[in-house]
This record gives C-alpha cells, structure tokens and sequence, in this order.
C-alpha cells in the first residue's frame, strides 16, 4: 500500500451539475483519493444548492478562491426559462462563471490538449494554442440606436470639469448607430493576467488590435499593454527567454494559421469570442479543451471548458452507460493540483499529477478512447469505453507510474 500524498494548502472545490457532476466524483474516487490525501474547501454548486442558498454559494466559492488562491470547478448550468422549470428555481441565477469571474476580476485562458492520434484540421499545429479573451466591455456592452430618418448621430461625454462631443454621421435616411466603451482599469487588469499566465507557462504572448483604424479606441489597448510590458513584465520575459509581440489582428490570424502553434494568444472581447470558437473546432474536441481563470492578483480556478453534457446525462438517469470523455474535467484536476504544489513547494503533489496527465494521454494515444474521440482519430484500430471503464483502465496505468 502506497502513502498518500499530503497536501498543505486546500483547493477550493467547486462541485456543479449533470454529467460532469457524475464525472467529477468518478475522477476523486477513482483517481485522486487513492494517491492523495486530498484537502478541499468544498461548495456544492448544483443549481439545487444554489437555488436553495440564492447563488451566496457561489459567491462564497469566490471568495474562497480569493483566500486560498486555487480552486477547480465542475461545469454548471446557467439556468433558462426551461430551467426554471425544470428545477423549480426560485429565480433565474446568473452564470456562475459570470459572477467568479466577476469577482476575480479575471481573464479566461483556454487551452487545447493535445493529442499525438488527433491531428488539428491545420496540419502544422503541432503545440497548443491558448486563447485570452478580454471579457469585459466593448460591443457587449455596447449601445445602440437605429435611426428612422434624417438627423445627426453624436458622441457625447459630459464630465466633471468639461463636456466632449463629436459628430458621428449626419444621416439623410435611415441606418444604425452604436456607441462603446472600455475602462484603462480594466484593460490592465487584462494585461496583467495575460503577462502573469505567460510568465507561468513560459510561452511567447500575442496581442493585437486593430490601431492603425481606431486610433484612439483600440490605440489605447496597444499602449496600456505596451505600457505595463515595459514597466512590471520586461525583465522577467526576458529571464524566462519569451516574448511579447504586438502587432495587427489581421496579421496575427494570417501568422497563427500558417505558424505551428505554442503561442498565449491575448484578443478583445469579440476577437476572442470569434477566434477561441475557430481554434477549439480547429483542434477537434470540446471534450479535450481546459480553461482556467487567472485573477490579476494570481489567483487560479481551473475547470473543462464543456458544459454539463446535458444529452449524456438524461441518458445516464435511465441506467445507460455513456462514453463521456472526462479529460478535459481530469484536466482541471492535474492543473489545480499542480498549481496547488507550485505555490506549496509541494514537489511529490505537482509530480502526481504530471503522472496523472501523461498515463491519461499515453493510455489514449495507444488506442483506448471514448467514443468523442473515436471518431477524430486516424488510427481504426481503437478500443472505445464508457466513462467508468476508460477511469478504470487509466487508474491501472497510474498504478503502474507510482
Ligand atoms: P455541453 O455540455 O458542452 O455539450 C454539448 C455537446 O457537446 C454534448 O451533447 C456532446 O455531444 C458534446 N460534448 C461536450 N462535452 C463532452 C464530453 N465531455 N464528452 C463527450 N461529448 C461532449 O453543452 P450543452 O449540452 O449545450 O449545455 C449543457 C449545460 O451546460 C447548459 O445548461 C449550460 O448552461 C451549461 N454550460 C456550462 C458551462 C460551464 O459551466 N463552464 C459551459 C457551457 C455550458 P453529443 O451529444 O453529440 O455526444
Ligand atoms: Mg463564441
């Protein structure tokens, strides 16, 4: 009988809904528990809990992560008027994500895992591209008016020691107009998680905008990121031998498709909703895509960047097995545990899930998969699983590491 690891620090778990939720007790009780003595903060995230606390759980999951520094979630659901029903909901709650990351004050990374049978639809990817979209402001936030007839279309600010305003278009007829915004506040917070995640995964960063168009708008996000390279991130990028490169975004699309990957892609908000849905596809699987929140103070919460796989789930509850692919939720694990050890000196904790991850891509890579993956796969000769039988066959590999 092997010792358990010991941990120092507790993660903060955030347990959550439908399949993932079953996912995610399968993953400790077969994976994690038997090689560590596992230390969480734990907050039920389930829409029932939630709805029974009016969402405080999840503010205090938050919270959590504020205090501890790393938390791993579940998927969740973000209730719908079909929700509401379907639970019974007292109201119809925000998405979890969206009040964390609220908190945090955080940018989303999220990164594919790569596969050795699984080749991206662009061939000469051969390394991870990770997407930062800067989730606040811009056309989100935008507001808009559409115009009936003839008339002028003004930009106003009325400040506090004097007032601004610029023509927009002097309308002979009908068309649209739109106003946004964004704060320096949060754009810095912006770079700063993405100089910070760069820095932890000691790879190049990309940022671009599109300047040379919108010279003061998208000009301010080049110069705030230039701003805080120069003055906080420098030195540190050119200890740990990497580079910040600003350019245009369509010079950055043309560099990404014809590059081999290996790049922390930083985009604006709606570069970043456009591009991250083109690279996920571009690699072949939701089901193999992590995504992990950093906070500008360095705080982490890993978690699979699926939903709770509904589909799966409803067949789960009539007693069928289904072959939902739990890599990608593992992966939220092995990050939280090995940022867990980071911070913790924790070498033995760090060195597990770094077993964890490699016996996981190696027990696929030699043909054992989940059907997800089945199909993506060049080789015919696979063997599919269901969900506990694939957990099972990689608890044997991990024993055979330890
Ligand atoms: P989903 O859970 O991402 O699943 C959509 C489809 O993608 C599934 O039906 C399945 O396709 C495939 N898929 C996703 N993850 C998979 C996995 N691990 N293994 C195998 N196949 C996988 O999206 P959804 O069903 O549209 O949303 C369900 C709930 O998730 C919603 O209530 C939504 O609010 C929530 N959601 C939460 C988060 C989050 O917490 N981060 C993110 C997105 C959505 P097949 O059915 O074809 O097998
Ligand atoms: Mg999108």
């Amino acid at each position: 009988m092997l010792t358990r690891i010991k941990m120092t620090t507790p993660l903060v778990e955030m347990d959550g809904d439908e399949m993932t939720r079953i996912l995610w007790s399968m993953i400790k009780e077969k994976l994690i528990i038997p090689f560590v003595d596992l230390k969480t903060v734990y907050f039920d995230l389930g829409l029932e809990f939630r709805d029974k606390t009016d969402d405080n759980v999840t503010i205090e999951a938050a919270e959590a992560i504020k205090k501890y520094g790393v938390g791993v979630k579940c998927a969740t659901i973000t209730p719908n008027a079909e929700r509401v029903e379907e639970y019974n909901l007292k109201s119809m709650w925000k998405s979890p994500n969206g009040t964390i990351r609220a908190i945090l004050d955080g940018t989303v990374f999220r990164e594919p895992i790569i596969l050795k049978n699984i080749k991206p639809f662009v061939r000469t990817w051969d390394k991870p591209i990770i997407i930062a979209r800067h989730a606040y402001g811009d056309v989100y936030s935008a507001v808009e008016i559409k115009v009936n007839e003839k008339g002028t279309g003004e930009l106003v600010f009325t400040g506090e020691t004097g007032n601004e305003s610029k023509v927009i278009k002097k309308f002979d007829g009908p068309g649209v107009l739109q106003a946004m915004h964004n704060t320096d506040q949060s754009i810095r917070s912006f770079a700063k998680a993405c100089f910070t995640y760069a820095l932890d995964k000691k790879m190049d960063l990309w940022f671009a905008t599109k300047d040379t168009i919108s010279k003061i708008y998208d000009h301010r996000f080049k110069d705030i990121f230039l701003e805080v390279f120069e003055n906080e991130y420098k030195k540190s990028f050119e200890e740990s031998n990497i580079e910040f490169f600003y350019t245009l975004i369509d010079d950055v699309v043309a560099r990404i498709i014809r590059g081999n990957g290996g790049v922390l892609w930083a985009c604006k908000n709606y570069d970043g909703d456009v591009m991250s849905d083109m690279v996920a596809n571009a690699f072949g699987s939701l089901a193999m895509m992590t995504s992990v929140l950093v906070s500008p103070d360095g705080h982490y919460e890993y978690e699979a960047a699926h939903g709770t796989v509904q589909r799966h789930y409803y067949k789960h509850l009539k007693g069928q097995k289904t072959s939902t692919n739990p890599v990608a939720t593992l992966f939220a694990w092995t990050g939280a545990l090995k940022k867990r050890g980071q911070l913790d000196e924790n070498n033995k904790l760090t060195e597990f899930a770094e077993k964890l991850e490699k016996a996981c891509l190696d027990l696929i890579e030699e043909g054992t998969m989940t059907n997800d993956l089945a199909v993506l796969c060049d080789s015919a000769d696979v063997i599919i699983l269901n969900t506990e039988d694939f957990l099972d066959q990689l608890k044997i590999k991990l024993e055979s590491v330890m």
